[in-house]
C-alpha cells in the first residue's frame, strides 16, 4: 500500500514508541487524520511541551518540571530510606501501590554489558553521594527481577553495604524477567513487605 509522503512521515514517526508495530503505527496514524484539527496542535503541543518542560529531579533523577521532584520536596517523606528504581516510570508504579513513605533513587537504566551501559552510565556516582551527605538508613533496591535489574543489585549493594547502611532487595512475588511497572499494586506492596537483606 502506498501512502502520500505526510501519512508514510506520520506512521514512521510513530514507530519509533515502544510496542508500536508498522501495523499499529498505520492505524494510529489514520485515527489522527480523523481528529479536529484543533485536537491535532493539542496533542504535537503536549509532546513538544512534555519534552521542553521535563527534566531530571536535581536530588533523585525523577522526571519534574521544577527543580526537585514531588516526591523529594515532600517534607512528610521518610529520608532515612531510598528505594532504588531503573527508570522514572517504576516510581509511578510504586507510588500506585501508596504504601511507600520514603525516597527514590532513579538509576535511568540498568547494568548491561551487551547494550553497553555500564554503572558509569547510570546514576550509581550520584546515589553514593546522597548516602554520604544524607542521614539515611536503608537503601532498597528495586530493580526489575531481570538479569540486567539483578545485576545492578548487586552492583550497587556490594558498594553500599561498607558504608554500614541496611541494603535490602525487594522479594520476588514479581515474575522473574518482568518489568516493575506492569506488577499490579498488591504483587509489589508484597514484593516490598517481604524484602530481604543483602
Ligand atoms: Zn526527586
Amino acid at each position: 500500500m502506498v501512502y502520500p509522503e505526510s501519512i508514510a512521515n506520520l506512521i514512521t514517526a510513530l514507530q519509533k514508541l515502544p510496542g508500536v508495530g508498522p501495523k499499529t503505527a498505520q492505524r494510529l496514524a489514520f485515527f489522527i487524520l480523523t481528529l479536529p484539527r484543533e485536537e491535532v496542535i493539542e496533542m504535537a503541543r503536549a509532546l513538544v511541551n512534555a519534552k521542553d518542560k521535563t527534566h531530571y529531579c536535581r536530588i533523585c533523577g525523577n522526571f519534574t518540571d521544577g527543580e526537585k521532584c514531588s516526591v523529594c520536596l515532600d517534607q512528610r517523606r521518610d529520608a532515612a530510606v531510598i528505594c532504588v528504581v531503573q527508570e522514572s516510570r517504576d516510581v509511578l508504579a510504586m507510588e500506585r501501590m501508596r504504601e511507600y513513605k520514603g525516597l527514590y533513587h532513579v538509576l535511568g537504566g540498568a547494568i548491561s554489558p551487551i547494550d553497553g551501559v555500564g554503572p558509569e552510565q547510570l546514576r550509581i556516582r550520584e546515589l553514593l553521594e546522597r548516602i554520604q551527605n544524607g542521614r539515611v538508613r536503608e537503601v532498597i533496591l528495586a530493580t526489575n527481577p531481570t538479569v540486567e535489574g539483578e545485576a545492578t543489585a548487586l552492583y550497587v549493594a556490594r558498594l553500599i553495604k561498607p558504608l554500614g547502611i541496611t541494603v535490602t532487595r525487594i522479594a520476588h512475588g514479581l515474575p522473574v524477567g518482568g518489568d516493575l511497572e506492569y506488577a499490579d499494586e498488591v504483587t509489589l506492596a508484597r514484593a516490598l513487605e517481604g524484602r530481604r537483606q543483602l
